[in-house]
């Protein structure tokens, strides 16, 4: 018997960009395919993918790519992977309908193969069995997936909660989940995003009274925002409103798309006389109006962000609007989104970010939820992963209690390959992974020295030499000009800093004289030790050196 390898490539250790290889002989599959967001200091940057290395190299053996779901931390790299493999995607007629509007932008489509994902179904892919579970969370049509390997089955649970009054009134399957627990479970990779939490997650449906009682007492047009994915979340907004008798828009590109796409699927229910394109908004009274908009995150060309800058041209943000934010803060977003909600203030508007009742719930299960999984599988290797460290040290002590032995459970970084023979599961190895940077024009990638380089400009700008030096001599020939660019330096530092420069020169070794690039290193050093001299500043220098 051979070897089964489990290689997270993302998503262990961190919060974003979901991507883990299953690989046993000579075949591979993967599950989920994500993107995570960039921190602030990442100038420049979009999005964060996984980096595919290891798959690229071992992509013969590659299989196909199962989705969970539908959330981008677990579909938006797909159409980066996909550029370089051609595989099959498994993916519910949801998840299907949302990534192929999303791959239409970036990849032909015609080349990519989607197969069905059916709950309770198992299907062979290569060597694995795979058996997709249901499993509540904060979007229809999410899946536990089962893989059966020669060493026995690798459960992951997805992104899950257990709701028990979800909104599209399907259940997780606690039955099947048992089911498995009693054939038996050699390994589960579970969610750990909410294990900190104590006690028991809020049903989504809670959110719904919440918006209502806002809907009922806002004295002119509700604007909601939350992600466009947040289909549960839309619904309930719908419900909202028609039990309060205001009728609903939908207002940014994507989340319009997906409305249209669930609503024409049936995964939204919205009555025709409820709805009210954009253009017609202004034949209604203000406080006839709810608004579904995008922008929760602060993103600076979404529509609320637009709105709050006066910038969006269907619709203005005026004294008396209430805007709810229906979605918690990705790390890292704060930010941009305290900023939109000062300008929507300055605006008139009301701004909600918080309510008595509950307004937005988190679709991960807290300590109990986990528990109870845990206890439902009865799993012989643990690996908490979809966490930061802090979650799945929280989850190693949540282990401790259950009575699980401490040799039988994985903190996993990612690129950690995790073996699994017939008698012992250890960590082997180490891949290549981590942080691959995308631009906002769609370009990998920014790499770690391009964003220090971004960093250091935001920070004290650029200063640029450009001389002509006569080797033989080992002088300049002429003086040598400067140029700089978000540099503060009045024109005498300036001077000064030339002149010790050209003071400077004469004072390098021969060799610093050998080449243009060698004079050229010199110099940049020499600059950067006389700037932070005169100035107490560190531009990024650069000298343009040509020789005689
Ligand atoms: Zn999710
Ligand atoms: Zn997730």
């Amino acid at each position: 018997m051979g070897i089964v390898r489990l290689i997270p490539l993302g998503g262990s250790g961190e919060i974003g960009k979901n991507c883990t290889v299953v690989e046993q002989d000579d075949d591979m599959i993967i599950v989920d395919c994500g993107i995570s967001f960039p921190h602030e200091e990442h100038h420049g940057v979009d999005i964060v993918i996984p980096d595919f290395t290891y798959i690229l190299e071992n992509r013969d053996k590659l299989r196909g790519i199962i989705l969970t779901h539908a959330h981008e931390d677990h579909v938006g790299a797909l159409s980066f992977l996909l550029k370089e493999v051609n595989v099959p995607l498994y993916a519910s007629p949801l998840t299907e309908a949302l990534v192929r509007s999303k791959l239409e932008e970036r990849v032909h489509l015609k080349d990519i193969e989607f197969k069905p994902l059916p709950a309770g179904k198992p299907f062979k892919i290569g060597p694995f069995t795979i058996e997709p579970v249901r499993v509540t969370h904060s979007i229809p049509e999410t899946h536990a997936i089962s893989i059966t390997t020669e060493h026995g089955r690798i459960l992951f649970t997805a992104d899950f909660k257990f709701d028990m009054n979800p909104v599209d009134r399907i259940q997780s399957d606690f039955n099947r989940l048992t089911e498995m627990g009693d054939e038996g479970v050699l390994l589960l990779v579970s969610d750990s995003t909410n294990v900190d939490q104590k006690g028991w997650s809020r049903s989504e449906s809670e959110v719904e009274s919440g918006l209502e009682s806002i809907f009922k007492n806002a004295e002119g047009r509700v604007l909601v925002t939350t992600f466009s994915s947040q289909i549960h979340r839309m619904q309930q907004v719908v419900n909202a409103a028609k039990a309060t008798g205001r009728y609903v828009s939908v207002c940014g590109r994507r989340m319009d798309q997906v409305f249209q796409m669930c609503r024409n699927m049936k995964y939204l229910s919205v009555p025709d006389d409820i709805y009210v394109p954009n253009e017609d908004l202004n034949k209604y009274k203000h406080d006839e109006i709810v608004v579904l908009v995008t922008g929760s995150q602060g993103e600076q060309m979404a529509a609320l962000s637009q709105m709050s800058r006066g910038e969006y041209s269907r619709m203005k943000v005026v004294q008396g609007d209430t805007i709810v934010y229906s979605a918690r803060a990705i790390p890292g977003n704060e930010g941009g989104i305290w900023r939109t909600i000062n300008r929507l203030f300055k605006l008139g508007a009301d701004v909600i970010t918080d309510y008595g009742t509950p307004i937005h719930v988190s679709g991960h299960g807290y300590e109990d939820e986990i528990r109870l999984m845990y206890q439902m599988t009865k799993p012989f290797y643990v690996a908490p992963v979809h966490g930061e460290p802090r979650h799945q040290i929280h989850f190693s002590r949540l282990l401790d209690d259950l009575g699980h032995p401490g040799h039988r459970k994985f903190i996993l970084a990612n690129g950690d390959v995790l073996q699994i023979d017939e008698q012992k599961a250890w960590i082997a190895d180490k891949v290549q992974a981590g942080d691959v940077w995308i631009d906002q024009h769609g370009n990998a990638v920014v790499t770690d020295s391009c964003l220090r380089q971004r960093t250091a400009l935001a920070n004290d700008g650029i200063f640029i030499i450009s001389a002509l030096i006569d080797t033989d001599d080992q002088c300049f020939v002429g003086k040598p000009t400067s140029y700089s660019s978000g540099f503060v330096g009045d024109n005498d530092a300036i001077e000064d800093i030339m002149d010790d420069l050209i003071k400077g020169c004469s004072r390098f070794k021969t060799e610093a004289f050998s080449s243009a690039e060698a004079i050229k290193n010199e110099l940049e050093k020499a600059a950067r030790r006389f700037i932070y001299h005169r100035t107490s500043q560190k531009p990024v220098v650069i000298a343009v050196v040509q020789t005689v």
